[in-house]
């Protein structure tokens, strides 16, 4: 696959940050990455996309494939992808990949900011899966592409929505990842505006990734604010996030660092939703913690509330809030509104 980033003037290239995400790209997909960059210096004019968009208050960049078309650096059917990397100023511009192609490449537009150092992995790998689905509707196969229903996004390796996404394009990687040149583009636009049209609110939800990295974790208040705003990427009801808040009151006092005192089987529980240490006792299987389980460690239970929460919410729609202890026993009630 040849993916072009194409380096604007101000941004700052993080180049270890790129070659992570290409690289959890490849093992991710099996495709391998070729990558080619090229420095540009182009005006960067902003446009709103409250007209074509649901979500209000958006902002991308105007005219830019055009301006880069001009540049003349950019053959037709040659890149699959073309990436183009600028530093804003502003907070309300989100990366995202354009509907129709950019000389029959598909397009990724990629603000940074200094604050979202980091960014660059978890973007890049949410619009190379964007761009996959796009190059085969470039080829009029029509993939469904639901990159933004956020469960688990935030690991590019196993997060549900990357697993889901890969599954159903596994069957095409090897048709999209052959020359461009040779490829039969069979009215592809007018197949894909269809399906824009029914997804416009999703292609602009990209933002709300960014926004997921800024939750705070640091007091009991904005614990409790974080896991309602990640509740609602499932959901849930007013009333359903309650009784889970409840639940984590209860098991944590709301602190992503708690641990708990030594349980009668020698056990302990850890962290935000205090996930218990134990193995399955005939297998030898740990429960929540160790190998092949959802966490590695209990550093990882401790550092990373929101998978403590995004686990918590997957349990509780498989019906098992039943195994914490919070429920089970009622206690969680005392912390229900009143
Ligand atoms: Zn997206």
């Amino acid at each position: 696959m040849k993916v072009l980033f194409v380096r604007n003037i101000n941004y700052v290239p993080d180049g270890a940050d790129e070659a992570v995400a290409i690289d959890t790209i490849q093992k991710a997909t099996g495709l391998t990455v070729e990558v080619e960059t090229i420095d540009v210096v182009l005006p960067t004019i902003y446009k709103s996309f409250d007209a074509t968009s649901l979500v209000k208050g958006l902002w991308g960049l105007d005219g830019i494939k055009q301006q880069l078309r001009d540049t003349q650096q950019i053959p037709q059917d040659y890149y699959h992808m073309v990436v183009f990397f600028y530093k804003s100023s502003r907070t309300d511009v989100a990366y995202w990949t354009y509907p129709n192609d950019l000389n029959g490449s598909a397009f990724i537009e990629f603000p940074t900011r200094d604050e979202w150092k980091g960014s660059v992995k978890l973007g890049m790998c949410h619009e190379f899966l964007h761009a996959c689905h796009r190059l085969c509707a470039f080829q009029g196969i029509v993939t469904l592409d639901d990159m933004d229903r956020y469960d688990g996004n935030l690991d590019p390796m196993n997060g549900s929505n990357y697993q889901r996404n890969i599954g159903v394009l596994q069957p095409y990687f090897q048709r999209i990842d052959t020359p461009l040149e040779n490829w039969k583009k069979p009215g592809y636009i007018k197949r894909f505006l269809v399906q824009l049209l029914t997804k416009t609110v999703s292609v602009y939800k990209t933002l709300a990734i960014m926004q997921q990295q800024e939750l705070l974790w640091d007091n009991p208040a904005n614990v409790r604010h974080s896991c309602r705003v990640i509740m609602d990427e499932y959901n849930l009801s007013w009333a359903e996030k309650d009784l889970l808040c409840a639940c984590i009151e209860q098991e944590s006092r709301f602190k992503v660092g708690a641990i708990g005192s030594l349980n009668a089987d020698g056990t302990r529980d850890y962290g935000l939703c205090q996930f218990n240490n134990g193995v399955n006792k005939e297998t030898g299987e740990p429960f929540w913690i160790g190998k092949g389980a959802d966490f590695a460690s209990i550093d990882e239970v401790l550092a990373d509330p929101s998978k403590n929460v995004r686990i918590l919410v997957r349990e509780y729609k498989k019906g098992n809030l039943k195994w914490w202890a919070s429920y089970s026993t009622g206690a969680y009630k005392q912390f229900l509104p009143k």
